[in-house]
């Protein structure tokens, strides 16, 4: 059990700060011999703390001079009872003063730990205390905390917790450091505890101290001389002059800061910029990251021919079969434009022949074919091992540069005020403005997103935010999106920008009225309130950015090394391997007739409703088979539409050609897009969403509630194009589905309103 006891002045608030902390346990008495009251109590807050923390609430008192009797029991409660902290108590809004008897306590051995109180009412008037100030001079944890407000009192028996396990010997501030030592050593060679609070009491000459320790005060005085009739009030003096200075420091410096942030604040969160600002930011960030067309030169008509070809030439291979290479062509500009300093990263790292990791894959090809090594060999480290290992890894210099970007923001503190502005709306969604991170960070990739959601008050706001990230186009499905919006263009001569930008929008919306129905059904609650103290802009250290960036980006290498290497050798073989000619055996890639040609038929059929299933002409299994293999991971679908289709049509066909081949109609085609952009996003976020939702009945709908919503949208969309009068029957049902909403609420709103007046 550990034993703190609260001291501090008058009407700094222990009282209020022992009740809170102890609620109903509390017992009174008095002390021993005395008519002032006693209280002790034990600490009835957080599970997590082991121990069992006994509180006693000293009388209140100016000093540990012997003055009154609350002085003389207060001091020798923490000379004689030993409690393993004391928790010196201070009015905030008195911080001078109260440090006087701080300064005392401090000379004892004992833990001490400061709570400046009453900080509400420290911010009510507009001021603030540089905590960290206090604690470096002081040499002892300093935490602000409102006994009134309940704010702040777990940070403080988390620390007490921590204190009760160390020692501490007294430290004092007075500076007659000659007096101070002698008096010191007199006591510590008698072996005396709290020497250093003997001593100084000896040197002021207290009444209590000359009783108690006759001789060693008697030695004390003589070593003094003639200084010994007025040391007493230098000492006093001293403290005071130790005091004023630091207490100066400790409220002006953060004034200081602040006011500069507050300016800065008056534009970035100002009515009417703060969103145009953050919007510019973002879109900044992004452009810099993904765009290949970094000045839009090539948007006005520069074009750049083939574009930056490298500096390299190699001519690898075997006899007939010399393939050239030029590594890092289009590294910094290519026919699209000049590269944003993520595209170049992503070329440089990149996972065909020209960047890196392409190089290596290819390299390693070479070298097994060089040594003659059997087909399927090649085919199994090529295709099966490396070649998904190399798409995922090729990424991630891309997305730490994202990452970097957005790390950035958050340690500058401009991300607090992002989410502050943003709670302004989110608020009445029923999430608060931190669900804004995760989501944007939705747009790079969903993994980081899910875990970023850890910030969020509650489960419930959680759940909600997890399950709306997939909803944001990240940047695997981009790849497909673009593909996909290419063969658009060629069917249906529809402008592929406007295709894209309509799906992304699509995403934006669905996870937008998906948030509004989750908060008024199933994941109902008040929305907690979202408190922030918007700190102090300041410059974000390097290191702990590159800490940032590495924590999150290192996932993107777990995940390269296990889910995707797992998968791509599963689907490698399902690919390769099947009945050819009724044996089995191994087949050519993708052919009719490997395993996975099977599967994919069959599944085909689930897709009846969403225009791509058995109604094609042609390779019905290929869009099945995509759409399975992108739940693994969304760059499957893209890679796999490319291979089957050069399978299915013919050699060097791409996506285009098996579009038109398939007979796949623009409402199937639009349908295959929807569904693969919001359903289960991959094997990956399906893992962290495990880790992050609170229990496995959670994960399940959460995983339903994806391939449910994706495979209604699809259909809906399939049908909306294909046929007009279904149109009739959507907005029928969705208006059935708001009023039943609608109801379903008010019923709740009452039940609330019940509940709480039987409370
Ligand atoms: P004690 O004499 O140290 O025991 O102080 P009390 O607990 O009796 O509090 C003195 C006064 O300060 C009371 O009016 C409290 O309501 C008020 N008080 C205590 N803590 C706080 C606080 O955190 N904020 C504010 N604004 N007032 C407080
Ligand atoms: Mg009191």
């Amino acid at each position: 059990m550990i034993k703190v006891a609260l001291a501090g002045n008058p009407n700094c608030g222990k009282t209020t700060l022992f009740n809170a902390l102890t609620g109903s346990t509390a017992y009174v008495g008095n002390w021993p011999g005395v008519t002032v009251e006693k209280r002790s109590g034990v600490y009835r807050g957080k599970k997590s703390i082991d121990e069992e923390i006994e509180i006693i609430d000293l009388p209140g008192i100016y000093s540990l001079s012997p003055f009154t009797p609350e002085e003389i029991i207060s001091r020798n409660y923490i000379i004689n009872e030993k409690p393993d902290v004391v928790i010196s108590v201070v009015d905030g809004t008195n911080l001078e003063r109260n440090l006087y008897l701080t300064t005392q306590v401090l000379e004892m051995d004992v833990p001490v730990i400061i709570a400046i109180n009453m900080i509400d009412a420290v911010k009510e008037k507009h001021e603030s205390i540089d905590f960290e100030i206090l604690e470096k001079e002081l040499g002892v944890p300093v935490l602000p905390v409102s006994a009134l407000k309940n704010e702040g009192l777990g940070e403080l028996m988390k620390a007490v917790a921590k204190e009760a396990k160390a020692r501490r010997n007294g430290k004092t501030f007075i500076d007659m450091e000659k007096e101070i030592d002698v008096a010191f050593g007199l006591y510590k060679n008698e072996g005396k505890e709290n020497a250093l609070f003997h001593a100084m009491k000896a040197l002021e000459n207290d009444s209590l101290e000359k009783e108690e320790n006759p001789d060693l005060y008697q030695k004390v005085q003589d070593s003094m001389g003639e200084n010994k009739s007025n040391c007493a009030h230098e000492i006093d003096e001293k403290r005071y002059s130790f005091l004023s200075p630091l207490c100066q420091r400790a409220k002006a410096s953060k004034n200081k800061k602040r006011s500069l942030s507050d300016r800065i604040d008056k534009v970035l969160t100002h009515r009417w910029w703060a969103l145009p600002i953050m919007a510019l930011v973002l879109f900044a960030i992004f452009h810099l990251v993904f765009a290949s067309d970094l000045f839009y030169l090539n948007a006005f008509g520069v074009n750049f021919g083939e574009g930056y070809q490298g500096f390299i030439e190699l001519n690898v291979g075997l006899g007939s079969e010399i393939e050239t290479y030029r590594p890092f062509a289009g590294l910094f500009w290519s026919d699209g434009g000049i590269n944003s300093p993520g595209e170049i990263l992503h070329v440089l790292a990149g996972d065909n022949e020209t960047g890196i990791l392409g190089c290596a894959c290819l390299g390693i090809k070479q070298l097994l074919l060089i040594w003659g090594a059997p087909e399927w060999v090649v085919g199994f480290f090529y295709d099966g091992v490396l070649s998904g290992v190399a798409a995922v890894l090729g990424f991630v210099p891309q997305i730490m540069l994202l990452f970097f970007f957005f790390s950035l923001m958050e340690d500058s503190g401009y991300m607090a005020r992002i989410s502050f502005v943003l709670d302004r709306i989110f608020h009445r969604l029923g999430v608060s403005g931190r669900a804004f991170l995760p989501m944007i960070m939705g747009f790079g990739c969903g993994v980081p997103a899910m875990m970023n959601t850890r910030t969020l008050g509650s489960d419930k706001e959680r759940t909600k935010t997890i399950r709306v990230i997939p909803f944001f186009t990240c940047g695997a499905k981009a790849e497909f999106l673009v593909t996909v919006a290419a063969a658009v263009a060629g069917v249906a001569s529809f402008d592929a920008g406007a295709f894209t930008f309509l799906i992304y929008l699509l995403g934006v919306l669905v996870a937008f009225f998906s948030v509004v129905i989750m908060s008024k059904t199933s994941q109902r609650e008040k929305t907690p309130p979202f408190i922030i103290e918007l700190p102090s802009y300041h410059r974000p250290s390097l290191r702990s950015l590159l800490i940032h960036v590495w924590d999150r980006g290192k996932h993107f290498i777990e995940k390269a090394f296990t889910i995707i290497l797992f998968s791509t050798v599963i689907i490698w073989f399902l690919a390769s391997f099947g009945w050819a000619g009724g044996q089995f055996g191994m087949v050519e890639s993708g052919a009719e007739g490997s395993i996975l040609y099977y599967i994919g038929t069959g599944l085909s059929y689930l897709f009846y409703p969403l225009g791509f299933g058995p109604q094609l002409a042609h390779g019905s299994w290929a869009f099945a088979v995509a759409s399975i293999q992108g739940i693994v991971a969304k760059e499957n679908v893209t890679a796999s539409l490319e291979t089957l289709s050069a399978n299915i049509v013919g050699p060097g066909a791409s996506f285009e050609d098996l579009v038109s081949y398939s007979g796949i109609s623009v409402g199937g085609l639009t349908a295959f897009t929807v569904f693969n952009m919001l359903t289960i996003p991959c094997f990956a976020s399906i893992g962290t969403a495990k880790a992050e939702l609170k229990d496995r009945k959670t994960l399940w709908s959460t995983i339903a509630f994806w391939l449910i919503t994706s495979y209604v949208l699809g259909s809906l969309t399939f049908l909306m194009i294909e046929f007009i009068w279904p149109i009739a029957v959507v907005v029928v049902s969705l208006l059935l589905c708001g009023i039943g909403i609608y109801l379903y609420d008010r019923n709740m709103k009452e039940k609330e309103i019940e509940k709480e007046e039987v409370y």
